[in-house]
């Protein structure tokens, strides 16, 4: 996938599948911006960017604040001169069954998971829409389609997240800017890495494909719906789960 003379931004780009989603679009020729809560891990992204010939800044911004978000895009704009490729990836759990559940784990998962989607969307799309050329990619999550005891604040935060893509999907078609969702299953990362080893075993016996997935097979899913190739293709979400729910 060619993605030469196109901007990307990626929030939550410090590490997991952030991370490979910004390498992955910069091995196919974008310049990438780099956004992270976590500053020193958004530089990291960066320098492995560099190491293979890529072009990439680090940005630091917290996607449940809108005036941070505003200044994300603006810095992704003037420091990489446009703004083509928008991928809604910083994310965060905070699990626990629902009658121990408090205010503030609930209010939290939705500021990152879902008003972080709605401030970097609504900054970007500005500069998108002007240009009558975006691609908006939404990291949701299998849980949002199918529940989890546990993640009551989680999985309503990917399924609004679902909502969300299909009316941005629908309002700014016009404009040729598609936004589409990624529902990826269980990912090896450090989200997943706190599972006591039983538990994982026995996701991994639910899971057809035999594995969980890595951060790669998200980020190639990803890379596809931020492309060219992409181009006829809105409001979809794509499973990226080895077959665990079909
Ligand atoms: P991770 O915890 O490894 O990475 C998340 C990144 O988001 C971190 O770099 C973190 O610093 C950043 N972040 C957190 N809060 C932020 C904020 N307020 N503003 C900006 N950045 C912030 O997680 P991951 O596994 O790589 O997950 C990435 C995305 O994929 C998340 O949206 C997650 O919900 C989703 N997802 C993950 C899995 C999985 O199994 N790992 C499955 C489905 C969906």
């Amino acid at each position: 996938m060619d993605f030469e003379g196109r901007v990307a931004l990626v929030t939550g780009g410090g590490q997991g599948i952030g991370a490979s989603i910004a390498l992955r679009l910069a091995r196919g020729g974008a310049c990438v911006a780099v956004s992270d809560i976590n500053p020193a891990n958004a530089s990291e992204t960066v320098k492995a960017i560099q190491a293979i010939g890529g072009k990439a800044i680090a940005l630091r911004a917290d996607v449940s604040s809108q005036a941070d978000a505003e200044k994300m895009a603006e810095d992704a704009v003037t420091g990489l001169g446009g703004l083509h490729i928008l991928v809604n990836n910083a994310g965060i759990t905070r699990d626990r069954l629902l009658l121990r559940m408090t205010e503030e784990d609930w209010d939290s998962v939705m500021a990152v998971n879902l008003k972080g989607a709605f401030n970097s969307t609504k900054a970007a799309v500005k500069v998108m829409s002007k240009n009558r050329y975006g691609r908006i990619v939404n990291i949701a999550s299998i849980v949002g389609l199918t529940g989890n005891p546990g993640q009551a604040n989680y999985s309503a935060s990917k399924a609004g997240l679902i909502g969300f893509t299909k009316t941005v999907a629908r309002e700014f078609a016009s404009r040729d800017v598609t936004c589409n969702a990624i529902a990826p299953g269980f990912i090896d990362t450090a989200m997943t890495r706190a599972l006591p080893d039983k538990a994982r075993e026995s996701l991994i016996a639910r899971i057809p494909l035999g594995r969980l997935g890595t951060a790669e097979d998200v980020a190639e899913a990803a890379a596809f719906l931020a492309s060219d190739a992409a181009g006829y293709i809105t409001g979809h979400v794509l499973s990226v789960n080895g077959g665990m729910s079909m």
